[in-house]
């Protein structure tokens, strides 16, 4: 049976604007029946690497938040620390980033508090029949939340050729570990000529895998567990990550993720998507390239693959925009993603979340 994705486009008059159709889109997906007075909702979403600009705008987060407290709820601005050592490696820093992009309470109505805990390390294991994992390390806050509202920006992604829900929900609610799992099946490494022998990383091994000597830090790739923790305790952006897991598989370790986080609140969690500022890369970078199509809408739906397979249906619909980086696929109805990324097949994250049963890819779109 197809799930129904609500949409907005991005029309407007004295009678609508795109704050009230936001919560048009919210109240249409049902969600009176899955907050109650006193419950603690997480607006999962993305606070945006500094310098970025594409992220979902504070102003329609406000929204989110008041549509919540309408049915007594008590919302919470989540995200979760980065793998890589930039500008969100842990939660001050990730919180002072979000407070810098506009995520303060006196824009947004709502805290910020982050879902992985102090370094990305609090998590739960919670036991799925994947394909690959039998069980996934999701950020604790999520699993602690009574509803889920997860907001994305739907955009081209590097790894997956889109990143919507699937990737809001899988890699977004990982912990550290988690988001290790999925991207990497080696060691970290240590770069020789940043290395400054200072014993830092030390600190975060409670594994015993980390090496000092007076010529660098090395890592024992028979003791490491993969948790990620040195990457940010280096303070010299020596200790890196191995992005080598295959896109095929990094998004079926993704979807599998993204099936853990929404088990047990199937009832309880809806997501959105903002198709607007479709940039070509991750919000995780410290820029946004122009948009390769122009702004589309907004969708919601408490079926995240579904809402994912609208978001890229109505994308590959859309006449591409020339003189960014989208490089093939400019008529409307050729694929998009494929024109910017052609070497990834993004289907897979669709095809496998919705092998694992985490929703469809057949729909239903009403257009509020
Ligand atoms: S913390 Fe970084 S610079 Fe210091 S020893 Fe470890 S890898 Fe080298
Ligand atoms: S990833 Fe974790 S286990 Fe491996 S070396 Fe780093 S801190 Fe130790």
């Amino acid at each position: 049976m197809p799930s129904t994705v609500y949409f907005s486009n991005m029309r407007t008059s004295k009678e609508g604007n795109l704050f009230d159709k936001i919560g048009k889109l919210m109240e249409k997906s049902g969600l009176a029946g899955f907050v109650s007075s006193g419950d603690l909702v997480a607006v999962k979403i993305h606070f945006g690497e500094k310098g970025n600009h594409a992220f979902v705008r504070p102003i329609f987060i406000r929204r989110v938040v008041e549509e919540i407290k309408k049915y007594g709820g008590l919302p919470f601005l989540t995200d979760s620390s980065t793998l890589y050592p930039g500008e969100r490696k842990n939660a001050v820093a990730a919180l002072t980033c979000a407070v810098e992009n506009g995520f303060a309470y006196a824009v947004v109505g709502a805290p910020l508090i982050m879902c992985d805990g102090l370094r990305g390390q609090s998590a739960v294991d919670v036991p799925i029949a994947g394909e690959i994992f039998d069980s996934v390390k999701i950020a604790s806050e999520i699993i602690e939340a009574d509803s889920l509202v997860a907001v994305s920006h739907f955009k081209c992604h590097e790894l997956t050729g889109f990143g919507g829900a699937l990737k809001n929900l899988g890699m977004g609610c990982s912990s550290r570990d988690g988001k290790m799992q999925q991207h990497s099946t080696l060691a970290p490494v240590v770069s020789d000529a940043l290395c400054t022998a200072c014993g830092a990383c030390l600190k975060a091994c409670v594994h015993g895998a980390i090496v000092v000597t007076s010529e660098g830090a090395r890592i024992d790739p028979d003791l490491c567990v993969g948790c990620g923790r040195c990457v940010s305790f280096c303070p010299h952006k020596a200790v890196t990550v191995q992005w080598n897991e295959a896109a095929s598989e990094l998004m079926k370790k993704m979807a599998e993720y993204a099936h853990g986080t929404v088990l047990g609140k199937e009832k309880s969690s809806l997501f959105l998507n903002f198709i607007t500022q479709v940039s070509p890369a991750c919000d995780c970078y410290g820029h946004a390239d122009a948009p390769i199509v122009n702004d589309i809408g907004v969708c919601a739906s408490t079926d995240p693959v579904a809402l994912d397979q609208a978001c890229a249906d109505l994308v590959n619909a859309a006449p591409g925009n020339r003189n960014t980086a989208l490089k093939s696929g400019f008529e409307p109805g050729e694929d998009k993603f494929r024109g910017v990324y052609p070497a990834i097949d993004w289907t897979i994250q669709l095809d496998h979340a919705e092998k694992l049963g985490l929703g469809t890819r057949k729909y239903t779109l009403v257009t509020i």
